[in-house]
């Protein structure tokens, strides 16, 4: 048996996108800044994939900019706000991405940014009095705090945040990469500035993405050249996968309750599997709590062994992908700066998980019994 357990790192393409996709390979190659019909019938294609995203996050389809994934949108968000707007002042979390993460810190080596972090607790909860008490003794400042966290799948309160921020009048952004095409996005209910989406981490492809930007901020482009996007972004657009982006996001939506119930399901299964035949097995974060966990990722903390570090290779050879990384930063492992920030027992091992709709019960049978194999042959 193959499975694919790792679909916070990226989902397999869902045919029906890819139908979708295939006649703007072939047939309508125009390119969308040309007047001549070719050019025409390719650009309306997309302003109705623009149409079609703006209409499931009940947002304006002028607030949504095409890119080539999360970490350009995401990039878009911090760079060209706080140089655009002149603020000085920003805060996040030790546990964002590092598309977020390294962006606001390359920013504050440069000497233009104060950067703070909220705290948390051992299980990666926000505190977000302290995120209010940073706000009342800051000028104007930058928040960037993602929606679901990609590793240990928690999932912060962004209602709650954004509700904060417009109270103190700060820029907020939201890393929403995980939760889009997974969770509704009601830009009507919720005051973010900025939210992002990559379609391929909701069965799209690979390299297109957007970025809602709320019509109050005026932000200047990251990459300059064209008037495309309404010169928010040079570059001829990646036609096929803003079109497979738009239909990946409409397959979500309209999906969502049933795959939402069923991944779940798989989800519980692998938590009671693992719980029973693993003694000492753990969960990182709130992972394994359903209403505050994404319920595509669960992130599993094994006892201490010494096939820690090969745990991914035994699963690899098992013919099961998942993926992984301790709290530790040495040697071969390259360490997860999520599970050292929560200050996880770098002896302790750990496996993250993530499911599709794609999986099966099967699979997750498979999986659990395997990774409980190793435990029960190489004792600790
Ligand atoms: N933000 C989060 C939370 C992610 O999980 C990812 C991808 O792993 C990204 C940003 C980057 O997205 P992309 O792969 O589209 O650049």
């Amino acid at each position: 048996m193959v499975v694919y357990l790792d679909n916070a790192a990226t989902t397999p393409l869902d045919k029906e996108v890819f139908d979708t996709m295939a006649p703007y390979m072939l047939e309508y190659f125009g390119n969308p800044s040309s007047i001549h019909a070719h050019g025409r019938q390719v650009r309306s294609a997309i302003e109705k994939a623009r149409k079609t995203i703006a209409g499931l996050l009940n947002a304006a389809p002028a607030e949504i900019f095409f890119t080539s994934g999360g970490t350009e949108a995401d990039n878009i968000a911090v760079f060209s706000t706080i140089r655009a707007l002149g603020i000085k002042q920003a805060i996040t979390t030790r546990l964002e991405h590092h598309a977020v993460l390294h962006s606001l810190e390359a920013l504050e080596k440069l000497g233009e940014i104060n950067l703070q972090y909220l705290n948390y607790d051992e299980k990666g909860n926000l505190d977000l009095d302290h995120l209010e008490s940073l706000l009342t003794t800051n000028n104007q400042t930058f928040v960037s705090i993602m929606h679901a966290n990609n590793e240990i799948g928690n999932l912060n309160d962004v209602q709650a945040i954004s509700e904060i921020c417009l109270k103190y009048n700060a820029v907020f952004h939201s890393d929403t990469v995980q939760t889009m095409g997974h969770y509704q996005h009601d830009l009507q209910q919720l005051k973010t500035h900025f939210i992002v989406g990559s379609a391929h981490k909701f069965h799209g492809p690979k390299g297109v993405g957007f970025i809602y930007t709320n019509g109050a901020v005026k932000i200047p482009p990251l990459i300059h050249g064209g008037s495309q996007e309404r010169n928010m972004r040079g570059g001829t657009e990646n036609v096929y996968g803003i079109i497979g982006l738009a239909k990946a996001l409409e397959i979500a939506y309209r999906d969502m309750d049933k795959h939402q119930q069923y991944i779940q399901s798989l989800k519980n299964r692998m938590i009671e599997r693992l719980t029973a035949q693993i003694p000492d097995v753990q969960f990182n974060g709130n992972s394994a709590i359903a209403e505050k966990s994404l319920y595509t990722v669960l992130n599993v903390s094994l006892p201490p062994s010494d096939i820690t570090e090969m745990l991914l290779f035994n699963l690899d050879i098992n013919k099961i992908s998942a993926s992984g990384g301790s709290a530790c930063t040495s040697g071969a492992n390259a360490g997860s700066h999520v599970l050292s920030a929560l200050n996880c027992d770098p002896d302790r091992g750990a496996i993250r998980f993530s499911f599709s709709k794609y999986n099966t019960p099967a699979e997750i049978d498979y999986a659990a019994e395997k990774l409980a194999g190793l435990y029960v042959k190489v004792p600790a």
